[in-house]
């Protein structure tokens, strides 16, 4: 979503240097049974049942993919209710009273280095399927999927670009989680047989290179150095941050895999330690609450299946609670607008921004150009969207709207405050029909 009816300011900076906060785990938390990739579930608990934290109680079903649901507290199942998922969609949750007693489901056992040694790829693909690991970045696609390949890799990027307004959520990981991120690489080494492992993050963070430029000379014989990239948006983009960081172009319809890469979110990297190390499931995260609609902006750890709401009330409030609130899930340009505070935090989510509404009136097009000149994926905005306009199947199909990768820059730039990338999703919708 890019949002249009309000002004976009970069405060990064500030929440950037302030220590993440952890949240109370709350009395009830709630699991979605679904999720965009898998829209089927099957529930292994009813209510009444007793649960542990890293507990398989469920497993969402899709076309291509499962997903084991883990519980995230110990206490009881009580039930289910609907509330807002990341999608933007009302979901179906199931509800686990906390017990407080903190106790782990015994399969989420450390294993020993021997063991995780004698790991080849395939062997590290099956810990992160069990833990239903997933790109933390945002993109929930299945960690294990990335395994799988049997290309040779010569090259590992992190991506701790982060490269969305507001959001500082990986910028603290990358500050605080140090071990965590070098064990990571260190089994994506292992599992890919890959020597080169290049952390990436913008030019501009100057405090992360001098901090990483310290720490990764303990780790100068290992292959992991740090790759400072442009400060511009989409630099987070898989496509420009691999272009960016090894000069290589990826041309629409292959994959990274396909020349010699492969790439992962920090947050994920970090997920795949705790997974093959602790044989654990992604139970807390780290999550930015931000935005100028907010009284106190903040990062916390916070234990999925957390109500949002109550980490609104924790960052002191709205600023202005008589004006109208944009709340966004995820970044400004790509995040999912929501229809209410009414949402759930799971492990997918990156943060929550709230920004005071502002409304610009939709002009018409001026043919200006600059939809055309910002688009990282070389399509031609204005024409989708005339195409669509138009009806005319066979145009916006000619026009390849499935490239897009729905940064939101088209209406960002739009000089007509018009909402583009909204045309261009109704695009893709046309494309596919037959
Ligand atoms: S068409 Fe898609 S990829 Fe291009 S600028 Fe718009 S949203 Fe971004
Ligand atoms: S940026 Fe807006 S006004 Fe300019 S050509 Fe694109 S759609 Fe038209």
């Amino acid at each position: 979503m890019i949002c249009k009816s309000t002004t976009i300011k970069d405060s990064k900076g500030l929440l950037g240097r302030l220590p993440t906060l952890k949240a109370d785990v709350p009395e009830f938390v709630f699991i979605a049974t679904d999720n965009a990739r898998c829209p089927a579930s099957e529930v292994y608990v009813k209510e009444g049942d007793h649960v542990k934290i890293g507990q398989v109680i469920g497993l969402r079903k899709g076309p291509f993919f499962e997903q084991p649901i883990h519980a995230t507290v110990s206490g009881t199942m009580v039930g289910y209710e609907k509330h807002y998922h990341r999608s933007g969609k009302l979901v179906n949750f199931i509800k686990l009273q906390n017990d407080f007693k903190e106790e782990w489901d015994p399969s989420c056992s450390p294993r020993s280095d021997e063991e995780i040694a004698k790991l080849d790829r395939k062997g590290f693909a099956e810990i992160l399927k069990a833990n239903s690991s997933v790109g933390l970045g945002g993109s929930s696609f299945p960690t294990y999927v990335k395994f799988q390949t049997e290309a040779k890799i010569g090259t590992i990027l992190v991506n701790a670009i982060e490269c969305e307004p507001y959001i500082t959520a990986d910028h603290r990981i990358m500050l605080e989680e140090m071990e965590k991120i070098i064990g990571g690489i260190r089994y994506l080494q292992q599992a890919f047989d890959c020597k080169n492992a290049y952390i990436c993050v913008k030019a501009k963070y100057t405090d992360l290179r001098q901090v990483y430029g310290a720490f990764l000379k303990r780790y100068k014989d290992e292959g992991i150095k740090l790759k400072a990239v442009g400060n511009f948006y989409p630099q987070g983009w898989e496509i420009a941050m691999i272009r960016s960081a090894t000069g290589i172009k990826i041309p629409s319809g292959h994959l990274p895999s396909e020349f010699g890469i492969v790439d992962f979110n920090v947050s994920t990297v970090v997920g795949i330690y705790d997974s093959v190390k602790y044989n654990r499931p992604v139970t807390d995260r780290l999550i930015s609450i931000t935005g100028d609609g907010i009284r106190y902006p903040s990062n916390f750890k916070v234990r999925v299946g957390t109500p949002i709401r109550s980490l609104l009330e924790r960052c002191g409030g709205y600023k202005h609670p008589e004006k109208d609130k944009i709340l966004i899930l995820g970044g400004p340009m790509m995040g999912a607008s929501l229809p209410s505070d009414d949402c759930i935090v799971t492990k997918t989510v990156t943060s929550v921004i709230v920004l005071d509404a502002e409304e610009h009136k939709e002009e018409p097009c001026i043919r200006c150009g600059s939809c055309l000149l910002s688009c990282p994926a070389g399509l031609e905005p204005k024409q989708i969207m005339d195409a669509v306009k138009a009806m005319d199947k066979k145009r916006v199909k000619e026009l390849k709207p499935m490239r897009c990768v729905e940064c939101g820059l088209c209406t960002y730039v739009c000089t007509s405050h018009i909402h583009v990338t909204d045309y261009i999703r109704r695009a893709k919708t046309i494309a596919k029909l037959p």
